[in-house]
């Protein structure tokens, strides 16, 4: 891999509000990028600032009427044609600038794409990405632009096999829907099962349809989850599976919200989890457009990210959180000593029984992890 670690500055998004009794919280990037630059790590990266999205780059997954009814009600005003883009719900709530604010994202996370895909950039972060649930025609679940299709397109136009990755512990439904059909981008989705959290979907059984048959993998786990078998689906699942795809780029989700304590989903993973994965990831040496996500624990979100990139960097940081970063946290109520957690965890039985049956279920009948391959092309 070429080029430097490119991350783009987020904080130009950390003014907008999805409002006070909101879970996803813009100041959770400002938080982030503060614990990251006291532990040097801006420095040794390249930080380039966000650019809006064209429409045309979202018009690749986006319907037109969708798009001007979430420019219309960019004042923050509420409108009654929002009903049926599921706009102004308590999840997708009309802000003063959701359209700016959602084409920003979008735009940094094509430029992410660009940078990996003109090697500008061996990886390129965008703390502020991951809206993986948005759908064609409405928003959902926090999402109103989905930036990973975005980002995927982008890179479709210079790499021929694409992997996605999502570590969020909600399914990654948005960027399933997109790819469904089509050979040329696997997802794989990690996530709580659907019978527990939302979205509902991504059961194992989902793995893609006509031409895309095999190149979508999903791995539901039930609540609890601990590292024990989360390590092991990364070992026996991801793994392989991407030995058997061989991609050429990849696009990661890498929502905090699997870390244990997280208050709307219902894990129990440590730093441990999520660091392994990271590995993986760069492990691969191809182009790598990084993306962030759900997390709604915000002390886990910035020790997350900030481990990630220390990562990326090659650089290994200090578990001790600067007693600078403290100062300017304490006006958020957020409380951080270390980064790392001290042991990994494991499961109760129920849960190790279950994923032991979705591992068994998937080797025996994914395409791309079952020894009878029926994997067209
Ligand atoms: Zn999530």
């Amino acid at each position: 891999m070429q080029g430097p670690v490119v991350c783009v500055n987020t904080e130009p998004l950390w003014k907008f509000d999805y409002g006070p009794a909101h879970p996803l919280k813009m100041w959770r990037l400002k938080l982030t990028q503060e614990l990251q630059r006291l532990y040097g790590l801006l420095e040794q990266a390249t930080i380039v600032e966000p650019r809006p999205a064209t429409e045309e780059e979202v018009l690749v997954f986006h319907d037109p009427d969708y798009l001007t009814a979430l420019a219309e009600l960019d004042d923050g005003v509420w409108k009654p044609n929002a009903v049926r883009y599921g706009l102004g719900t308590p999840d997708c709530p009309v802000m003063v600038g959701v359209y700016t604010a959602s084409m920003l994202i979008a735009g940094a996370s094509a430029q992410a794409a660009e940078l990996v895909a003109n090697r500008q950039a061996s990886i390129a972060f965008n703390m502020a990405g991951g809206l993986h649930h948005a759908m064609p025609s409405y928003a959902w679940g926090f999402c109103y632009i989905n930036d990973p299709v975005v980002a995927i397109h982008k890179l479709l136009q210079q790499f021929n096999r694409i992997a996605y990755i999502d570590i969020d512990a909600h399914h990654g439904d948005g960027v399933q829907v997109a790819f469904y059909g089509d050979p040329r981008v696997l997802t794989i989705s990690l996530h709580e099962n659907g019978r527990y959290l939302f979205p509902g979907t991504g059961f194992e059984h989902e793995m893609g349809e006509g031409e895309g048959r095999g190149f979508a993998l999903n791995i539901p786990f039930l609540p609890n989850a601990g590292d024990d078998v989360y390590l092991r689906v990364l070992d026996e699942i991801v793994a392989p599976a991407l030995e058997a795809f061989q991609p050429k780029a990849i696009v990661t989700q890498l929502g905090a919200d699997a870390l244990h304590d997280d208050p709307i989903t219902h894990w129990n993973l440590t730093t441990f989890s999520y660091l392994r994965a990271v590995q993986l990831f760069k492990e691969l040496k191809v182009p790598w457009v990084a993306l962030g996500g759900g997390g709604y624990n915000i002390a886990n979100v910035c020790r997350a990210w900030t481990l990630v990139l220390a990562e990326m960097l090659g650089n290994p940081v200090p578990d001790h959180v600067p007693d600078e970063w403290r100062k300017i946290a304490q006006p958020y109520g957020v409380l951080l000593y270390r980064l790392r957690d001290a042991q990994p965890t494991s499961s109760p039985p129920s849960v190790r029984a279950d994923i032991d049956r979705v591992i068994q279920w998937l080797k025996e009948h994914h395409p791309l992890l079952s020894n009878r391959s029926n994997l067209g092309g």
